[in-house]
C-alpha cells in the first residue's frame, strides 16, 4: 500500500501520505460531473474531492490520536477515498495477548467514524441555523448529487461513518469484531475469522456493483477491501511467526568472522569466498565490531588499502540466543543495522543478517505449511 502513496507532509507528527487511488476519484468525479452538468461543474467536483479528502484526513487523525493517548503510536496515514489507513508502529511494541488489548483496539477503532458523526452532526447543526433553506433531507440523498457544498460535506462524512462502521473487516468495524474475538483466541484466529467476514462482504459489494450499474463504485470499494483484508491476514501470520520463533532456530552457526588487525585487501578476499554480506570483527574472543562487504568495498576505493579495525562499526546491538525474532527484528530496524551477533554468556554462539532473517522466515512458512498439510492428510 505504501509504495503506491505520495508523501504529503506531516500532521501532529505523523506523516501524511496520499494513496494514488484519490487521484482515480478525482477523475472519476470530474468527468461523471462534466458530462452531467458541462466543463462548469468540474470546479465543484474538485471541492467536492477536497471535502472528501479533508474528511478522511480528520477521521484518521482520530485514530491517530486515540492510538497515540494509548500508547500505540502512530507511524503513518496513509489516504484512501474510502477512509485511509493509519499504519501503527508495530515493531517498537512486543504483541500483547488479546485479554488485555481488546478494549484498546475497540477504542482507537471507533474514534474515526465518531469524528465524521461529529463533524455531521455538527454540519447538520450549523446548517440548520444558519441555512434553513438547504434541505438535507431532500432526494436524491449522498454526496454528488447536490449543489451544495456544506449538504454535501455533511453526507461525506456520514457516509464515512457508516461505511466504516461496517463489520467488514479491515473496516473498522471489523477491527472491533476482531477485537471481540481476539478476547477468547490468539490474535492469527482472531484476524482470520473477522478477514473471512470481511472478505464476504467484500465478494457481495462487488457483486452488486456489477449486476447494478448505478453501484459502480461499490464494486471498487469491495475491491480494495478484499485486498486489504488479505493483506492484513497475511501480516498477522508474520507477526505470530515472528513472536514464536526463537534466534537460536534461525541463526547462522557457520560465519566467517574478521580480525581488526586484517587489512582491507584481506578482508575482502575473505568476503569473496563468503556469501555472508556483514562480518563480525573479533579480537581474541571479544566481538569488537561489525564490517560490512559494502563498508569494505567503499573504503578500499575512496582510501585505498587499509585496517578493518579503523573502518568497521563500533556500535552493535548484541541478542542472547532465546530472543524472538521479532526482538531481533526491532533492534535491526530501530538503529538501521544489518547484522546481529548473538551471544550466549558473552560468547559469541551466532550471527543473525537481514539478509539471513528474510529467507528463513521464508524457509520457517513453508515449513509450517509442509507441517499443516502432513497432519491434514
Ligand atoms: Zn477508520
Amino acid at each position: 500500500m505504501r509504495n503506491w502513496s505520495i508523501p504529503a507532509g506531516r500532521l501532529f507528527g505523523v506523516e501524511l501520505r496520499v494513496h494514488l487511488t484519490f487521484f482515480f476519484l478525482l477523475m472519476f468525479i470530474w468527468l461523471t460531473e462534466s458530462a452531467s452538468h458541462g466543463p462548469a461543474s468540474a470546479g465543484r467536483g474538485l471541492a467536492l474531492v477536497g471535502l472528501i479528502f479533508v474528511s478522511v484526513v480528520l477521521h484518521e487523525l482520530g485514530h491517530a490520536l486515540v492510538g497515540m493517548q494509548s500508547g500505540v503510536p502512530a507511524k503513518a496515514i496513509i489516504l484512501l477515498p474510502i477512509g485511509g489507513v493509519t499504519v501503527f508502529d508495530e515493531t517498537q511494541r512486543p504483541v500483547e495477548p488479546g485479554m488485555l488489548t481488546w478494549k484498546r483496539d475497540i477504542r482507537i477503532a471507533l474514534a474515526g467514524p465518531l469524528v465524521n458523526l461529529v463533524i455531521a452532526l455538527a454540519g447538520v447543526g450549523i446548517l440548520l441555523a444558519m441555512a434553513p433553506q438547504v434541505h438535507l433531507w431532500a432526494r436524491p440523498l449522498g454526496v454528488p448529487n447536490s449543489n451544495n457544498l456544506p449538504r454535501s460535506f455533511v453526507w461525506a462524512n456520514l457516509g464515512l461513518a457508516l461505511l466504516n462502521l461496517l463489520p467488514a473487516y479491515p473496516l473498522d468495524g471489523g477491527k472491533v469484531l476482531r477485537a471481540l474475538f481476539n478476547r477468547h483466541m490468539d490474535p492469527v484466529r482472531a484476524t482470520r475469522r473477522a478477514v473471512t467476514i470481511g472478505q464476504a462482504f467484500a465478494t457481495v459489494f462487488m457483486l452488486i456493483g456489477i449486476l447494478q450499474p448505478a453501484f459502480v463504485w461499490l464494486t471498487m470499494i469491495g475491491f480494495f477491501l478484499f485486498i486489504a483484508a488479505q493483506l492484513e491476514e497475511r501480516s498477522a501470520v508474520f507477526q505470530s511467526v515472528l513472536e514464536t520463533v526463537r534466534l537460536e532456530d534461525i541463526m547462522l552457526t557457520d560465519f566467517a568472522t574478521l580480525s581488526p588487525a586484517d587489512t582491507l585487501e584481506d578482508a575482502l578476499e575473505k568476503a569473496v569466498h563468503s556469501l555472508q554480506d556483514d562480518f563480525p570483527v573479533i579480537r581474541g574472543s571479544d566481538m569488537v565490531g561489525v564490517i560490512s562487504r559494502q563498508k569494505i568495498l567503499q573504503a578500499l576505493r575512496a582510501e585505498g588499502n587499509g585496517y578493518v579495525q579503523s573502518v568497521m562499526n563500533r556500535i552493535f546491538e548484541v541478542a542472547q540466543k532465546k530472543e524472538s525474532l521479532a526482538s531481533a527484528f526491532r533492534k535491526l530496524t530501530a538503529r538501521n543495522l544489518s547484522i546481529i551477533p548473538v551471544v550466549e554468556d558473552q560468547r559469541l554462539v551466532g550471527i543473525v543478517t537481514l539478509q539471513n532473517l528474510l529467507h528463513s522466515m521464508a524457509l520457517l512458512a513453508e515449513s509450517r505449511k509442509l507441517r499443516k498439510a502432513a497432519l491434514n492428510s
